[in-house]
């Protein structure tokens, strides 16, 4: 059976190019690139020219750029990193209810800790952060402010270029991470540009493998490593680097380039083929901003069935999609993302999100609109009517 895989923004395919450009440093070229030999020696040019790209991508010098495992400890060591560097009393940090596990699991560590207090900002039922709520959340003890550039489940951006303008104005400095990790291969992520201080993202996203990511962290932002040992990274992130998987994530930033340039109109009008086609079965709604989104995700709520039958009965027929409730062994829990947008328990349940990739074709999205109407009516004829 052909599978129609539209689950990229849970994880991409590594692209040949990427692959190829990786392979030398699994066999011949496997030095450590910390030694002063020829082979470390090599090793090293390869990982400063990956940096390189990364930092051209971004607008950045090279060593603004550190290497991690991926956005999860990108995203740990700016929000733990800064609060500890800069040791500050009773330090203050600002998110949005709607980030990744990764930005709110760490916020919420912090605050268990009693290391920081957090604010969780509410959104609206696109999705989107109110910038006025934001400044009015600002006090003398905020630090960071932590939003997303796009988010993951719906595909909502939000106005980070906005909120970055905002925080340059205020009296005291307070850092700006955002979470770039569903955004990079679609929208400018020049920092300068948005006001960022700290920048995070992972290479499965974008075509490189699993396990290898990048923070970006501008020049004079007070940072403590989050890991002891060696002193890689400029201190920042100890281990000896993983030499073929950064090889492969500078190859995957540097074609960034050339896949919007072929392929941003493509994703989009095949997303909005998608969007059109399955409002029009009966009890289906659109989640996310239906202007300010992604272009490679479509996420809807399919009124009276769950999420995981949904996602279960594709998969019977080739295609790979996802839902936001996760099915624990006693319940089914919400989204956090649907929840704060406003979207009720019993229809959060009926969370459908396709994502598209650089592969996806229109002959895909015609299957996929071809069975979808079907597999609803089984689900929904096989609910018990209450
Ligand atoms: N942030 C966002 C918006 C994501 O979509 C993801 C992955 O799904 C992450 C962070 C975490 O990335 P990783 O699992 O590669 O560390």
């Amino acid at each position: 059976m052909k599978q129609i895989y539209l689950d990229n923004a849970a994880t991409t395919q590594v692209d040949s190019k990427v692959f190829l450009a990786m392979k030398p440093y699994f066999f011949k070229k496997y030095g450590n690139a910390s030694e002063p030999h020829r082979m470390g020696q090599e090793a090293r040019l390869a990982v400063e020219q990956a940096r390189e790209k990364v930092a051209d991508f971004l607008g950045v010098k090279q060593e603004e750029i550190i290497f991690t495992s991926g956005a999860t400890e990108s995203i740990n060591l700016a929000h733990k990193g800064l609060i500890e560097a800069l040791n500050f009393k009773n330090p203050h940090i600002i998110t949005s209810s709607v980030e990744h596990k990764a930005v709110l699991e760490t916020c919420k560590y912090l605050e268990n800790k009693e290391i920081a207090t957090v604010t969780y900002l509410p959104v609206n039922e696109y999705g989107l952060v109110n910038i006025q709520n934001l400044e009015k959340a600002i006090t003398d003890q905020t630090v960071l402010v932590s939003i997303m550039y796009a988010n993951n489940e719906v595909g909502t951006i939000q106005p980070i270029k906005e909120i970055g303008a905002l925080l340059k104005k205020q009296d005291h400095k307070i850092y700006f991470h955002t979470d770039a990790t569903q955004a990079i291969q679609y929208l400018d992520c020049s920092v300068d540009n948005l006001g960022v201080d700290l920048l995070s993202f992972s290479g499965h996203k974008i075509y490189a493998p699993k396990g290898v990511g990048a923070l970006y962290i501008r020049k004079g932002t007070p940072l403590k490593s989050q890991m002891r040992g060696g002193g890689q990274e400029g201190g920042l992130r100890a281990g000896t680097e993983n030499v073929p998987y950064l090889v492969g994530l500078g190859k995957a930033v540097e074609m960034i380039y050339d896949l919007r340039f072929k392929n941003d109109d493509s994703v989009k009008k095949l997303q909005s083929l998608l969007i059109e086609e399955v409002l029009k079965i009966p009890g289906v709604k659109l989640t996310g901003h239906p202007a300010e989104r992604l272009p490679h995700i479509a996420s809807f709520i399919v009124e009276g069935v769950e999420g995981e039958s949904l996602v279960l009965l594709l998969s019977d027929k080739g295609i790979s999609a996802s839902t936001g409730s996760a099915c624990t062994a006693s319940d089914l829990v919400p989204s956090h993302v649907l929840s704060a947008m406003g979207i009720k328990a019993e229809d959060a349940h009926g969370s459908l999100r396709f994502s598209l990739g650089k592969d996806t074709t229109e002959q895909d999205i015609r299957s996929v609109v071809e069975v979808l109407p079907g597999i609803i009516d089984r689900l929904r004829r096989m609910a018990p009517k209450l």
